[in-house]
């Protein structure tokens, strides 16, 4: 009886990944209608991924439920995260999401520039897989091994995530973090820069463009030494303190990528 109450209990966890789920496939189907159907190519910046939906479709579904589902009830069993009051006040909310953003950036920045770009790491981790792509179709945000998926998607969610407290049992709160962050992995993938006009302007229209720019991550799948965790919705702080922001970084004389032609 008991192992069922433990089960029932880690419906909440199961709830808030069933939330990313539907965010993140359907915002990734939603680009992908884009790219189908044309609609969008004012703002394709980035040519076309070799790999098709379907076929990156298996891993990603496999990453997301084999991964990501269990961590997460692991870290509510826990007591770590999913937990307490579903009251959150708006200072709460407002203090929680800059404590995420700027814990999402420490964490991927570690994970991703020290553990997974590190020489030995590339293969063993399996980064060199999701940097076969080249960020130009949505669902390849999750295109990668399970190691990777784990230190570059899962830690940067969870770890700070438990470091603010767990983020209490607010639905709301839960569902708009984790829609926010597949927003934010798919639109850097699509390939899309919705900024791309906003930024020929001045003031806040140039701002705006920043703000909507999906340059960074664009250039770490090109040049491979920029931009870790700088990206759509991150908070820069890693990839500017540590100089390794794309546009800190000088070109180098080796591209990483000499299929690309964008
Ligand atoms: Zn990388
Ligand atoms: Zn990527």
């Amino acid at each position: 009886m008991d192992h069922f109450r433990f089960f029932e209990g880690l419906s909440f966890s199961v709830a808030v990944w069933g939330v990313q789920m539907i965010a993140y496939h359907g915002f990734a189907l939603w680009f992908e209608w884009l790219d189908r159907a044309g609609n969008g190519a004012a703002f394709k910046v980035r040519a076309i991924e070799r790999m098709s939906y379907r076929e990156m479709l298996p891993r990603v579904l496999f990453n997301q439920t084999f991964v990501l589902l269990p961590a997460m009830g692991i870290t509510q069993a826990l007591g770590l995260a999913y937990y307490g009051s579903t009251q959150i006040t708006i200072m709460g909310f407002v203090a929680s999401v800059i404590g995420l953003t700027i814990g999402h950036d420490i964490v991927q920045y570690i994970a991703h520039r020290i553990v997974l770009h590190e020489p030995t790491n590339m293969r063993k981790f399996g980064h060199a897989l999701h940097h076969t792509t080249r960020a130009s179709r949505a669902i390849s945000a999750c295109y990668m091994s399970a190691e990777d998926f784990f230190l570059e998607i899962v830690c940067p969610y969870l770890i700070p995530l438990i470091l603010i407290g767990g983020g209490g049992t607010n639905f709301i709160f839960h569902a708009l973090i984790v829609s926010a962050g597949a927003f934010g992995g798919v639109y850097e993938h699509s390939g899309y820069d919705f900024g791309l006009l906003l930024r020929k302007e001045t003031g806040w229209r140039w701002m705006l463009g920043k703000m909507l720019s999906t340059e960074a991550h664009g250039f770490h799948h090109t040049r491979g030494n920029v931009s870790f965790s700088d990206g759509f919705g991150s908070s820069n702080i890693c990839d500017t303190v540590f100089k390794t922001r794309w546009d800190l970084v000088p070109l180098r004389e080796r591209p990483t990528d000499t299929t690309r032609t964008v």
